[in-house]
């Protein structure tokens, strides 16, 4: 479940000179400019609007920024006017971003070295293996002959990458071992080889 809301932080706050309209004490009204922020997970993730309270430090009245009469509105949006939006409001953008960037570098570093252990499998490497029809499955190297990959098939598929794992466990089919070129398992529009694990 994702917990996600808004909450406000106290930014700037400043003594009015104006009168309360209250108990009509002179200087005595406290004006306070809050950032409002969506957040998920309670990490600052965008900045939404700001939000205005004042407080008579004399009669303790509290008035939101509906109930102002017109020139204490006008000192909130003075006010206002110079209270920047603090980058922190940003930091769950800024969270994602970078676990997208991580995620990218992963897969390319995953892609770099199953292009490069392609060229050079081993007698039970196992291939995570992606076929047509979004149907993922497992290839165990049986043998290498030269430029010949034989390999046996896992005996279940899946049809989520998230569940290879589970495969790992399940036997293969070894009364059929397939011959593979292994140019034909780097452009193949019918298998798509994921990652290769070797122990
Ligand atoms: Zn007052």
């Amino acid at each position: 479940m994702i917990i996600f809301g808004t909450r406000a932080s106290l930014q700037k706050t400043e003594y009015l000179t104006d009168n309360c309209p209250n108990c009509n004490t002179s200087g005595s009204i406290q004006m306070n400019v809050f950032q409002q922020y969506g957040h998920i997970f309670w990490i600052p993730t965008v900045p939404t609007g700001k939000i205005g309270v004042s407080q008579c430090a004399n009669c303790k009245q509290i008035l939101k920024l509906k109930q102002m009469p017109d020139p204490i509105k006008l000192g909130y949006e003075n006010l206002k006017t110079y209270t920047k939006i603090p980058l922190w409001t940003y930091s769950g953008l800024l969270i994602i971003g970078l676990a997208i960037a991580g995620f990218t570098f992963a897969d390319k570093q995953k892609k770099t070295r199953v292009n490069k252990m392609i060229y050079s499998l081993k007698k039970d490497d196992i291939l995570e293996v992606k076929l047509k029809g979004d149907i993922y499955t497992l290839l165990k190297v049986d043998h290498v002959s030269g430029n010949l990959v034989y390999v046996a098939m896992n005996k279940y598929q899946s049809n989520s990458e998230t569940n290879m794992d589970e495969l790992k466990s399940k036997g293969y089919d070894t009364s059929t071992i397939q011959e593979f070129p292994v140019s034909q398992l780097i452009n193949n529009d019918k298998i798509e080889i994921l990652d290769i694990d070797r122990n």
